[in-house]
């Protein structure tokens, strides 16, 4: 029980208070009412989270800092009657009790509004009246209203709602022409026609459907703007699958797709993205490790940039060009979601590359390098082990500054919200100070060994941008997703730069890096990712592939840090490019199920032209949520604009975990083969495999 209060309290303290949240009347109703109640009871353990829960009917309750900010706009004085539209849990309409004389809250869902009435009234709200219907209509019985809160993201303001309003009334509601992603606003009526508006900033809630908001069915999945474009007929669809059956080049299985002409369309591009639609899907790793090795045999890349933490990276980078190994204090990939690199795919791809490093020189191995931002702890001690080797004085002092993220350094979400909430320091100069310690004596350190200079470097560089990425996370999730993705982009320059003025590189990462931002929802929201970066920095020197798939299974997580589950994927939305690719499929010869769709110009005329419009895309990563699919995994996109070539296999399955291997090249070569030649990624499974750490 005292747990319970104590996650209430700092929940309020943390999440609510620290970030501005003022109104006390606001912050004693929170701290007062037992969120855990109000969501299934198999999840209640997770309801101080700092986020939106899933509930029954595939709803969610809200993130209670959205709640606090909305409560708080709404200004709600103990004399108000109030309506929330939107009633899902009742969390919010229980609230509205403790604050206000009377509320109405209407929930469209018959079962979640007996629902939400039950949970209210175990509390003791008695003058909350939960209502089943069309919430968008409000209570005109009981209208006016001094104030008006709406749970659910809508298209544009119901009029119906701003007439409900009480002169002096508040409404507070999220709008946004697309589907997935609003502006919260507070509109205010400050005479018979006159209301005041401004806004709190972005937020995504699920659909307001009903009369005045999102069709039910999905019939405005899109924009309203662009419903009647988006929206497919079964004829377009046809079409459509047919223009893109006679683009694509169609193959029978990963092992024999012929990659000739897809290395020739790459032809002198600098840098080639590969993607991925989800984060555990074998087929994507094994195919994308298939085109890296041809690239790598056959056209010249020597870095293969992956979406990993960098010192967990390096210690593998270092067995595979066996260069001087270096412990690392976590054990390598040891954070969630651990399956994404410790699996039997990646185990084969890195057991190749380990084999055709063995006979080159230095300067013609392959390396393998983490982009990502994460690892803080393993970085700390990857420049601390460094300089303990090179210069143990500046060990030392190094040692000093980064004393700031004991005892976080495992934990750097906690120490962000302790540094929001005023209860931590800022660790921002320390990491700036060893950088700069690190590169000052550049040329001194750099003598003996470039490598590990240059592992070093970028680990202290990680220190620092993590330093900076966690406490953003506070802030906004547009600043915190932009200042990992430049970290990204500007990790694959530095080692552009180190791997010398020829260096040609493969990067491996999610489509929602790699594909263009711009042509994506994202832009619109003021997000970038690697692939845009990387668009503009090197233009068609760079070739951007997108993955994607129909169905199957997949390795994926109910929450964040939640145990790894083989999930079932749905078929895809019938709205979605996904859906176009999977009837373009019944149209190839038998057997095939997959092929590569070329998407740039002047490549393929008939398929841009056919799929320059903005379509649904799905985006599955280490967490998928089926129930919620609609909103939580699929976003808007120009495909053609997005990728320069398409890669679909119909049906996939889950990668498999696996332990990486201690170390690559003892594995034996497949007898016969000389090392390193390019072989179909499934030849080079030593027997013995998997290995132990
Ligand atoms: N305040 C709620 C909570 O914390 O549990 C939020 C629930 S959820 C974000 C939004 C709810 O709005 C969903 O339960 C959905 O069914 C409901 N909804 C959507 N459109 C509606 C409408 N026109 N009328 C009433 N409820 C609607």
């Amino acid at each position: 029980m005292t747990a319970v209060l104590d996650a209430r309290r700092s929940m309020v303290e943390q999440q609510i208070r620290a970030r501005g949240i003022a109104d006390q009347r606001v912050l004693d109703a929170m701290r007062a009412l037992p969120r855990e109640r109000f969501v299934p009871s198999r999840i209640a353990d997770l309801a101080y989270e700092d986020a939106p829960l899933p509930i029954e009917e595939g709803q969610t309750i809200s993130q209670p800092y959205i709640v606090g900010l909305m409560l708080e706009a709404a200004r709600i004085k103990p004399t108000d009657r109030v309506l929330e539209v939107g009633a899902g849990s009742g969390y919010v309409a229980a609230l509205l009790g403790g604050l206000a004389k009377e509320a109405i809250a209407i929930e469209r869902h018959a079962s979640l509004a007996a629902l939400a009435a039950a949970r209210v009234e175990a509390v003791g709200r008695s003058n909350v009246t939960v209502r089943q219907g069309d919430g968008t209509l409000g209570a005109p019985d009981k209208a006016p209203f001094d104030a008006i809160i709406v749970s659910a993201g809508a298209p544009e303001v119901p009029p119906t709602l701003l007439a409900q309003l009480a002169e002096g009334g508040r409404l507070v509601i999220p709008v946004g022409h697309d589907v997935r992603s609003q502006e919260l606003l507070v509109i205010e009526r400050t005479g018979e026609h006159r209301y005041d508006r401004r806004s709190l900033g972005h937020v995504q809630f699920v659909p307001l459907i009903g009369t005045e908001g999102w069709a039910a069915g999905g019939a405005h999945v899109g924009t309203h703007r662009a419903a009647p474009a988006v929206r497919i007929g079964h004829h377009d669809r046809q079409a459509a699958a047919r223009t893109i059956a006679d683009g694509c080049e169609p193959f029978e299985s990963i092992e024999r797709a012929p990659l000739d002409a897809l290395v020739a369309r790459i032809g002198h591009a600098r840098i080639v993205l590969i993607g991925e639609s989800t984060h555990g899907t074998s087929e994507f790793y094994r195919l994308r490790a298939r085109i890296t090795s041809a690239l790598v045999a056959r056209a010249g890349f020597r870095v293969v940039a992956i979406e990993a933490d960098w010192p967990d990276t390096a210690a593998i980078d270092r067995m595979i060009r066996k260069r001087p190994a270096s412990a690392l204090r976590e054990a390598m990939f040891s954070r969630f979601p651990t399956w994404m690199w410790r699996n039997r795919e990646m185990c084969e791809f890195i057991g190749w590359l380990a084999r055709r490093n063995e006979t080159l020189e230095p300067a013609a191995k392959t390396s393998l390098h983490g982009l990502d931002v994460y690892g803080l702890n393993n970085s700390i001690g990857a420049v601390i082990d460094y300089l303990a080797r090179v210069d143990p004085f500046a060990a030392e002092q190094a040692r000093e500054r980064y004393a700031c993220f004991t005892p976080w350094e495992r934990d750097p979400v906690t120490w962000a919200r302790a540094v929001t909430a005023g209860l931590a320091a800022t660790c921002e100069t320390e990491a700036i100070s060893t950088l700069k310690l690190l590169l000052e004596e550049r040329l001194r350190y750099s003598r003996d060994d470039a490598d590990a200079f240059f592992d070093a470097a970028r680990a202290a560089t990680v220190v620092s941008e993590a330093e900076k990425y966690y406490r953003a996370m506070y802030r906004s999730s547009r600043e915190s997703w932009n200042l990992r993705d430049r970290h990204m982009f500007e990790t694959l320059l530095a080692l552009l730069e180190h791997r010398g003025p020829d260096a040609r590189a493969v990067v491996w990462a999610h489509n929602s890096h790699v594909g263009n931002a711009s042509a994506t929802e994202m832009g619109t929201h003021g997000e970038f990712n690697i692939g845009q970066l990387v668009r503009e920095r090197f233009g068609n020197q760079a070739y951007l592939i997108g993955f994607g798939t129909d169905r199957g299974t997949v390795a994926a997580a109910s929450n964040w840090d939640a145990p790894m589950e083989v999930k079932t994927v749905r078929p895809a939305h019938e709205d979605s490019y996904e859906r176009l690719m999977h009837e373009a499929c019944r149209l190839l010869p038998s057997p095939s199920k997959a092929f590569f769709l070329p998407l740039r110009a002047p490549h393929a005329p008939a398929v841009r032209r056919e799929l320059m419009h903005a379509r649904l895309e799905r985006a599955i990563g280490v967490v998928y949520r089926p129930e919620t699919e609609l909103v939580s995994h699929y976003f808007e996109a120009t495909l053609p604009a997005q990728f320069d070539e398409y890669i679909w296999i119909d049906e996939t399955k889950a990668i498999e975990p696996a332990e990486l291997p201690a170390s690559f090249v003892e594995a034996s070569s497949p007898a016969g083969r000389p090392a390193g030649a390019e072989v179909p990624i499934k030849d080079t499974v030593p027997d013995t495999y998997p290995f132990g750490l």
